[in-house]
């Protein structure tokens, strides 16, 4: 769990950028340059680019890391339904 304040991240030269979840539309902040992320709101893992160090773009989906969340998800429904 990252506890830090953005002026604390900022004071100690690291930058972050945020953007939207596609999955949960929370906003998620990340470390400028990541790959990928996981959004810690739904655990979907995305893969990102970056249009400007603060200005992360979501490409797309991780499918390795998304297929268990979706099977587990899956199972979850399946089991809900009589
Ligand atoms: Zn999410």
């Amino acid at each position: 769990m990252n506890e830090e304040t953005t002026a604390e991240s900022v004071a100690k030269g690291r930058t972050y950028g945020a953007f939207r979840c596609l999955n949960c539309f929370e906003r998620v902040s990340v470390p400028t340059g990541a790959k990928t992320h996981k959004c810690p709101h739904c655990s979907f893992e995305w893969r990102l680019s970056w249009l400007s160090p603060d200005f992360p773009r979501i490409r797309g989906p991780v499918w390795e890391a998304n297929r268990q969340l979706a099977e587990e998800n899956l199972s979850k429904k399946q089991k809900g339904v009589n």
